[in-house]
């Protein structure tokens, strides 16, 4: 086999996205638009659906029962679960395996970067109350948290995290460089963007976007950026001053003039 037809099987295979859910029919829903769904298309990655449902038990193929301990709502029970996760092992392979859950620790770009390296994810979805500790316990499952607000369901999270995913595979973006100066990549939320008309409602683009002078924006963007991430993200600003010591000296307003 050439080298290319090499690097065509390796893309032919693409990253792996194995859901289990109680609505398979969900996926891959809007990834299966635009970018996503381009790269579905072109074998970049694949989307396998498991339906939870057929590892349920009697006539209705039950997957619940009530919180031991009393209280409101069902619990997603752990023989279930694991019935249902076993079995998607066996076929998807060693892949990293992932619960969304209220909480998980915080989803972040690093981790979406992780997992684009790797060759694809199990995605357990949770509905009701949430699923018997001793299934999450069992497989020493990885919680991953979409943000601190509740959802009905994990597959709105499967949706996010696949999409910031998909993104960062090879070939899915037009221009990999775009990816270095996006938001979060350095500890840092991105410089303010502009495009014609030069004036709008007695707005002016900035003068020094247009100056042509490559160094000059490129400094302008950087203090903008940190200007943005120290007034809006005290977090993500204490992580970048610790890391780049000399940002924390000057004032952001140093790099403005010019
Ligand atoms: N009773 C739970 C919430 C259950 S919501 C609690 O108070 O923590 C039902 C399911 O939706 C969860 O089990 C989880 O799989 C998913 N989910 C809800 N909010 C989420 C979030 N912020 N991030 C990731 N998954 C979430």
């Amino acid at each position: 086999m050439s080298a290319s037809s090499d690097r065509q099987a390796d893309r032919q295979e693409g990253w792996q996205a194995h859901i289990i859910t109680l609505f398979p029919d969900m996926f891959p829903g809007p990834l299966g638009t635009s970018l996503s769904g381009r790269a579905l298309e072109t074998g970049t990655w694949a989307c396998q659906a498991h339906d939870l449902r057929a590892f349920g038990t009697g006539p209705h193929r039950t997957v619940d029962d009530t919180p031991a301990g009393g209280g409101a709502g069902m619990v997603l029970r752990a023989d279930i679960a694991s019935a249902a996760l076993t079995e998607t092992r066996n076929q998807a392979g060693d892949l990293p395996v992932l619960l969304p859950s209220p909480r998980g620790e915080p989803f972040t770009q690093k981790m979406a970067a992780d997992l684009a390296l790797g060759k694809g994810g199990v995605f357990m979805c949770n509905r009701f109350e949430g699923v018997d500790e001793r299934f999450i316990e069992a497989h020493d499952l990885r919680e991953v948290s979409m943000g601190d607000y509740i959802l009905s369901g994990g597959e709105m999270a499967v949706f996010a995290m696949l999409d910031a995913i998909i993104r960062l595979l090879p070939g899915v973006m037009g221009s990999s460089a775009s990816h270095d100066e996006e938001s979060f990549t350095d500890d840092l939320l991105e410089y303010p963007h502009y495009t014609r008309p030069a004036s709008w409602q007695g707005r002016d683009i900035p003068a020094i976007l247009t100056s042509g002078n490559h160094g000059e924006i490129a400094a302008w963007r950087r203090a903008r950026a940190q200007e943005i991430t120290a007034a809006r993200r005290p977090d993500l600003w204490a992580r970048f001053i610790a890391r780049n010591p000399a940002a924390a000296l000057k004032k952001p307003d140093d790099e403005k003039s010019g």
